[in-house]
């Protein structure tokens, strides 16, 4: 399998560094090829801009999508976003790796979202949406970090279920939405407390990734499955 971990952490010490650095090692012993795109250290310019297009349709009116469309149709993107995005239509398998900041990704994974996956390069013009988009050849997943315990992302918990409503956005709105089919999630809950806990998700987390064919599906409906007004038929 081609493997692609995107990976955003500022600090190389950290436990998201050592899950990267286990998947890495783990992957190429599976006989995997792997790239790794460090967002930190590329240092990746996350904000929608101008400059990501070397040039414009419309001086006039910045439309991001629609320049996401113009430089995917004329060869015109920056080369730093036309990389990621030769990297991800390599992959077979993309892994995301980062801490939860704000029941979210950090801002710097953000921003390869917005910028990398491409309005009519993986969704849009020729391309629909969700099981119509043009990624649903690969496999995508999370590996994230939390500090609230793990207790606490239950339904009943004091932060919300980590599956249905942390993560959804992510497995949903971004992976599935381009076409992508999302594995269920390793979380590592409040890493920063024990030695031992850390240890045990870094040989859970190498477990997984031995057996990637046994990893969960998730699986959302198709497109058919909804009416004219975007709502699920009875
Ligand atoms: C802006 C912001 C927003 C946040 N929002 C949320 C939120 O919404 N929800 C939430 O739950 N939390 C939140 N947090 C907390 C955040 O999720 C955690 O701080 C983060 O997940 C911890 O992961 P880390 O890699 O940064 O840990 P680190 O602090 O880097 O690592 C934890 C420990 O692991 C050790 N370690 C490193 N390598 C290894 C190794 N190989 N083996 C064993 N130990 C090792 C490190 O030395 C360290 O002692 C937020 C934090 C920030 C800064």
């Amino acid at each position: 399998m081609k493997v692609l971990i995107v990976y955003a952490h500022p600090e190389p010490k950290s436990f998201n560094a050592a899950l990267k650095d286990t998947a890495i090692q783990t992957l190429k012993q599976e006989g995997h090829k792997v790239k790794v795109s460090d967002l930190y250290e590329m240092n990746f310019n996350p904000v929608a801009q101008k400059e990501d297009f070397t040039e414009l349709s419309d001086k006039a009116f910045f439309k991001y999508a629609k320049e996401q469309q113009h430089s995917y149709q004329n060869d015109t993107l920056n080369p730093v976003i036309k990389e990621e995005f030769e990297k991800l239509l390599w992959a077979d398998f993309v892994i995301f790796q980062f801490p939860l900041w704000w029941f979210s990704v950090p801002a710097i994974l953000k921003g390869w979202f917005d910028k990398v996956l491409l309005f009519s390069g993986v969704y849009g013009g020729e391309y629909g949406r969700y099981n119509e988009a043009r990624l649903t050849d690969k496999l995508a997943m999370i590996s994230t970090t939390t500090g609230s315990p793990e207790g606490s992302y239950a339904s009943n918990g004091f932060s919300g279920d980590i599956h249905e409503q942390i993560l959804f956005h992510i497995n949903h709105g971004m992976f599935y939405f381009t076409g992508m089919t999302p594995l269920e999630p390793f979380v590592a809950y409040t890493v920063s407390h024990s030695e031992e806990d850390r240890k045990n998700y870094l040989k859970e987390f190498e477990e997984k990734l031995k057996n990637i064919e046994q990893i969960k599906r998730i699986e959302y409906p198709k497109l058919e499955a909804f009416d004219e007004n975007g709502q699920l038929k009875s």
